[in-house]
């Protein structure tokens, strides 16, 4: 079976008219106001439109297609995994190959502490996961009081009802009738934008902690279940923490008996040059979500990685009160989980996590040499194969540009007309960066020179 393709007008005019698109301006796109990239193929880092133009994907779709376009050993397992069972449910003790194998090959990735795995199509079906079975969890021990969740002002967790109030972001708030009542957000770890004057990275991840702390004592800490985050700060614009920060935040969670909900989604998997950002940052998580390179995005799969204190909580909960009252029809879908499991073998197969450790501090010393001391370029910061380029209007009194001006959507409307898609994050004027983890250094530099030529061009349009 075929279908005709159609031309890009044509294709341009059904999108407009039927697709509701995430994260968009509606009226303007069926207005026909807003660029409509009709994406045809990719190879590689590189990805192209109906109309034949190609881009450097500077951000990996979003930051999920760790393995590049075009492996074909995922996309072989998909085809074979297809042809033999597309679907099995896991319902009620019933189990397919892949799945099997996958939960085993992804508790063994992250090692530590970690039991079983909850599989969802999406970081915010993980997450909603998690948070249920936080409550759970805390009912089953008899603290039904104990269920606020702590998240950060600029952390992403999804966009969900509970996940969208997880996340610290009020673009994903306004109108929706969020943040739910039982979310509180806490300081952003974010050095360059909120430490004080004179204050060292410990001493600002030291304030961040007693923050946290101060905020969990004027709750209840008898009523604080859980804190979530990101090991690195994704969409609220790629920020590593401060030196020591998540040793000190364990070390508070520790005192008032608090959950740590590690969100993986974009760290895990060796794009921070650590199997897990939780590794590299000495996190110890009771729950890890997992979603974009478990699989990279060829389908659609999450996952809620267990830990120990909370699952064997979970096993006495069904021995009081029976089976979990949880589950969608598509938990740990043959199809997803046979592309999860081709991509974790590609993964190491290929030494993907030593690649990172290689490129890695190449491509920030690059960003870095390209980019820092221009004088709209506040801040150029990442870790392992991912990195924001946050431009202000003034560095180094850390003033922004009006937020009216854009200036990060124009950067990255230059940089697209340069090569490279380099993505315009939702907080901040941040140019964000993650693409495939398979680029070399070549991409590397093909990447840095673009965004410092089209940084320039932005600042020189805006005098
Ligand atoms: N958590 C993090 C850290 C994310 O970056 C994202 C998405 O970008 C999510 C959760 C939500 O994942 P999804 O968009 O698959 O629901």
């Amino acid at each position: 079976m075929s279908f005709t393709n159609l031309g890009t007008k044509q294709i341009q005019e059904k999108d407009r008219s039927y697709v509701f698109h995430p994260s968009t301006h509606l009226a303007k796109h069926s207005r026909g106001e807003t660029p409509n990239r009709i994406m045809a193929g990719a190879e590689g880092v590189y990805i192209w439109d109906t109309e034949g133009r190609k881009s450097l994907d500077g951000f990996g779709g979003l930051y999920c297609v760790n393995m590049g376009y075009g492996c074909t050993e995922i996309a072989d397992a998909i085809a074979k995994q297809a042809h033999e069972l597309p679907f099995a449910h896991v319902y009620a003790s019933q189990g397919t190959q892949p799945v099997a194998r996958l939960a085993e090959a992804v508790v063994e990735y992250f090692g530590q502490n970690m039991q079983r795995v909850y599989f969802g199509l999406s970081g915010s079906d993980a997450n909603e996961t998690n948070i249920k079975l936080v409550w759970y969890y805390n009912n089953i021990l008899g603290r039904p009081e104990k269920k606020k969740i702590i998240s950060r002002h600029r952390g992403y967790h999804g966009s969900g009802l509970v996940t969208g109030s997880l996340t610290g972001l009020p673009f994903f708030h306004k109108f929706f009738d969020l943040p739910l009542n039982l979310v509180r957000h806490t300081t952003t770890p974010h050095y360059y934008r909120q430490a004080h004057e004179g204050e060292t990275e410990e001493a600002f991840s030291k304030r961040c902690a007693d923050e946290l702390e101060a905020l969990i004592l004027a709750e209840g800490p008898e009523t604080v279940a859980a804190f979530i985050g990101e090991p690195a700060l994704g969409t609220g614009g790629i920020v590593p923490p401060p030196k020591g920060y998540w040793i000190a935040i364990q070390e508070v969670l520790d005192r008032y008996d608090i959950l740590l909900i590690a969100d993986e989604v974009v760290c895990g998997f060796a794009r921070t040059g650590e199997k897990f950002g939780s590794h590299l940052y000495g996190m110890r998580p009771d729950f890890v979500t997992i979603a974009k390179g478990v699989s990279s995005a060829y389908l659609p799969i999450s996952g809620s990685i267990i830990g120990d204190r909370v699952w064997s909580v979970l096993e006495e909960g069904t021995e009081k009160h029976g089976a979990l009252g949880h589950g969608w029809t598509y938990s740990g879908h043959t199809l997803c989980a046979a592309a999860a499991l081709a991509n974790i073998q590609v993964l190491k197969e290929r030494n993907i996590l030593e690649h990172v450790q290689d490129v890695g501090p190449y491509w920030l010393s690059r960003m870095k040499a390209e980019l820092e001391g221009h004088p709209i370029v506040g801040e150029v910061r990442g870790v392992g194969i991912l990195s924001g380029v946050e431009l202000m209007r003034d560095p180094k009194a850390r003033i922004p540009f009006e937020p009216g001006l854009q200036v990060g959507v124009r950067a990255a409307a230059v940089l697209l007309d340069n090569g490279v898609i380099g993505r315009a994050m939702p907080h901040s004027d941040t140019l964000g960066f993650a693409p495939p983890l398979i680029i070399t250094r070549n991409e590397v530099d093909i990447i840095a020179d673009a965004t410092a030529k089209s940084v320039d061009t932005t600042y020189r349009a805006l005098k």
